[in-house]
C-alpha cells in the first residue's frame, strides 16, 4: 500500500477558543485550511468558551475590578476550556497556548516559522476589553499581536496567524519554492510579478521576463527584490542574508538611482 504523507509526518492540530465560533466557519472550509485538512497535514477545532460555563446564563464576562468601560472575559471558562481540550500538562516544546492580544509580540514570518514546528497550537481569542490577566500569566505560553492597532476580537488575528503557519507545513502548498522565494522568507520583499498579456493598456512587461533566459531572469528578480526592499523597507536590508553578488547589485541600484518602475511603457 502506498505510504501517505500523513503516515510519516506529524499532523498539526490547531484549536481555537472563542465566543464566536461562527466566525471560523467559512475560513476553515476554504482555501489553505481546507487544503491542509484534506491532505491530512492539519486538523482544526473550534471550541466555544461559553460551553465551559456552569451557571444558568452561561456568563463569560464581567465588569472590570476598579471600574471603567467595557467587560472583561472571566478566567474560569477559558482555563477550563483549554484544560479540557489539552487533557494533560502542557509539553512546552510541542504545544503552544497563544493569547491573541495587541500587547503581545508583533507577529512576523519568523514567528510563523517557529510556530510551524509545534505539533499543537491553541489560540485564545479575546473580546470586549480583553481577558482577565490571570489567563495571560498562568495559562498562555505566549502572546502574539497582529500589529499596532486594536481589533474587536482575537478571531481574525488568530486565523491570520494560523494561515501563515499552516502554509509553511511541508506538503501543504504545491511546491516548496513558493514559500522560499516570497516576501519576508529570506528577509527581503519579493520581486514584482507579471502574467499574460505582455501588454495591457500600453503597460508592458519587462523584456527580460519574456526572454526565457533563466539566468537573466533570476538576476533581474534578485535586483528588483533588493530595489523594492531598499525603497520600501530599508531596515530589512540590515538583517538580510546578502551575498557579494547582492552587494554589487545594490551598488548598481544606488548608481542608477533608486526608483520603482511605474509600469508605463518606457
Ligand atoms: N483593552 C485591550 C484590547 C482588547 S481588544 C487593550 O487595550 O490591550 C479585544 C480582543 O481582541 C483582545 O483580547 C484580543 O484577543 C483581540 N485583539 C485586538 N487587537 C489585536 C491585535 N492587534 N492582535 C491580536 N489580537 C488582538
Amino acid at each position: 500500500m502506498a505510504l501517505r504523507v500523513s503516515d510519516w509526518l506529524t499532523v498539526m492540530r490547531i484549536d481555537f477558543f472563542t465566543l464566536s465560533p461562527h466566525l471560523f466557519t467559512s475560513p476553515l472550509e476554504s482555501a489553505i485550511f481546507q487544503r491542509a485538512q484534506d491532505k491530512g497535514l492539519a486538523n482544526f477545532r473550534v471550541n466555544n468558551i461559553r460551553d465551559y460555563t456552569h451557571d444558568k446564563h452561561h456568563i463569560t464576562d464581567d465588569y472590570p475590578y476598579g471600574g471603567g468601560a467595557g467587560m472583561v472575559l472571566k478566567p474560569e471558562p477559558i482555563f477550563e476550556a483549554v484544560e479540557a481540550v489539552l487533557a494533560g500538562p502542557v509539553v512546552p516544546e510541542r504545544q503552544a497556548i497563544v493569547l491573541m492580544t495587541p500587547q503581545g509580540r508583533p507577529f512576523t514570518q519568523e514567528t510563523a516559522g517557529r510556530l510551524a514546528r509545534y505539533d499543537w497550537l491553541l489560540f485564545i481569542c479575546g473580546h470586549y476589553e480583553g481577558v482577565d490577566e490571570r489567563v495571560r500569566t498562568h495559562l498562555a505560553t505566549e502572546e502574539i499581536s497582529l500589529g499596532d492597532y486594536v481589533l474587536s476580537g482575537g478571531e481574525l488575528p488568530a486565523l491570520a496567524v494560523a494561515d501563515a503557519v499552516i502554509r509553511l507545513i511541508p506538503g501543504v502548498l504545491g511546491s516548496a519554492e513558493s514559500t522560499q522565494e516570497e516576501s519576508h522568507a529570506a528577509g527581503l520583499l519579493e520581486y514584482p510579478q507579471y502574467t499574460r498579456p505582455p501588454e495591457y493598456r500600453g503597460l508592458t512587461v519587462p523584456e527580460v521576463l519574456l526572454s526565457g533566459h533563466h539566468g537573466e531572469v533570476a538576476k533581474w528578480r534578485r535586483k528588483e527584490s533588493l530595489r523594492r526592499t531598499l525603497i520600501r523597507r530599508p531596515e530589512l536590508i540590515e538583517t538580510a542574508d546578502l551575498s557579494a553578488g547582492d552587494q554589487r547589485l545594490i551598488n548598481d541600484l544606488m548608481a542608477e538611482g533608486l526608483v520603482e518602475r511605474d509600469g508605463l511603457s518606457q
